[in-house]
């Protein structure tokens, strides 16, 4: 059992470093409400800054647990993504940037560099809110959690679709599965977040999307989800299954821009409306598509 690392002046919480999950799950069971699981401590820190959650009087550190910070790829192709990873750590590793460029570059759109360096992939899903989590779910990501006793791996979407996690199970990892980029594919991916400035700044939209292209030009496949500010993500599933077997066309693309207003459960906050959040999200993903019907030719592909 571990001991507090250091116990801060009056008032402050006692950290604890347990060095597996289910210690880290039986010192949550042992202080309950009074207790908080903490990854790199930067989403959380703004709450109790701004005052939305109280600091609670102990810490429990997860990042002395050495079997949520791997990163492989099994044989199948499964990149098995460790949740205490940093975004920054992931932005630098080769697999991921061989593999995983999506992730990749939806790392890059969060913050700046110093939160990057502490905040990791685990909190930003657990958040429900998180900027990666448009680019986790059009790569099908599954999470896989536990209670201290099993672990059970869930679907990224059906786990958003789901009650909040409770707040006693510990996410113990995430896998992608991923494609080999030949350069002659015809994989299309984009992910674009808009904010109230270009860079460190919160979403206001955010949006991911995968195209597979025959070679007829139809979509063979196509996974597309928006999120942004309060928004939980979510994908459009019932819009991309129409989609499938269609050629892009202007007449497709019509279709894709309203069912995307439509279906997207936007938040307002005090930065932007419903409206103007379901319109963004719906410009951005048409105007990617329009891109890839241009990029991929075809006879009536538009020119410019
Ligand atoms: C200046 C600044 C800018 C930011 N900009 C962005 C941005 O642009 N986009 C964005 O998405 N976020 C942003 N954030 C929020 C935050 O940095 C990210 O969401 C980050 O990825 C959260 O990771 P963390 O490790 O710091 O999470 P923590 O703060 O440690 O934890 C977040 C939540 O997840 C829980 N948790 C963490 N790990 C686990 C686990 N393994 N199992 C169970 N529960 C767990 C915690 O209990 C807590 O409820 C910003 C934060 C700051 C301070």
């Amino acid at each position: 059992m571990s001991v507090p690392l250091y116990q801060l002046p009056e008032q402050q919480p006692l950290v604890w470093q347990p060095t597996s999950v289910e210690e880290a799950v039986h010192l949550k069971h042992q202080w309950g409400d009074d207790a908080v699981l903490v990854s790199g401590g930067t989403w959380l820190r703004t709450r109790w800054e701004n005052g939305v959650s109280p600091l609670p009087q102990h810490l429990i550190s997860l990042e002395r647990i050495q079997a949520l910070s791997g990163l492989a790829i099994d044989a199948g192709g499964l990149i098995h993504i460790g949740p205490l990873l940093h975004l920054a750590d992931l932005m630098d590793n080769e697999l991921m940037r061989a593999r995983c460029r999506l992730l990749v570059q939806a790392c890059a759109e969060i913050a700046a560099p110093s939160v990057r360096n502490l905040a990791s992939i685990g909190g930003n899903v657990v958040t429900r809110t998180g900027d990666l989590i448009p680019a986790l779910l059009v790569l099908d990501a599954l999470v896989i959690c536990s209670d201290g006793h099993t672990e059970q791996g869930v679907s990224l979407q059906k786990w958003l679709e789901g009650p909040v996690q409770s707040s006693f199970e510990v996410m113990t990892g995430i896998t992608v599965p991923t494609i080999e980029h030949t350069g002659e594919e015809h994989t299309f991916e984009f992910y674009l977040k808009v904010g109230r400035r270009e860079t460190f700044t919160p979403s206001v939209v955010t949006v991911a999307g995968r195209l597979r292209l025959a070679p007829d030009r139809t979509i063979q496949g196509i996974a597309i989800a928006a999120g942004g500010g309060s928004a939980v993500p979510a994908r459009f599933n019932e819009l991309e299954a129409i989609t499938i077997g269609q050629p892009l066309s202007k007449q497709l693309l019509q279709s894709l821009h309203k069912g995307i207003s439509e279906g997207f459960n936007a938040v307002a906050d005090d930065y932007a409306g419903v409206a103007y959040r379901k319109q963004t999200a719906a410009n951005l993903i048409v105007s990617e598509c329009y891109k890839i019907w241009r990029r991929g030719g075809g006879a009536d592909a538009p020119k410019s």
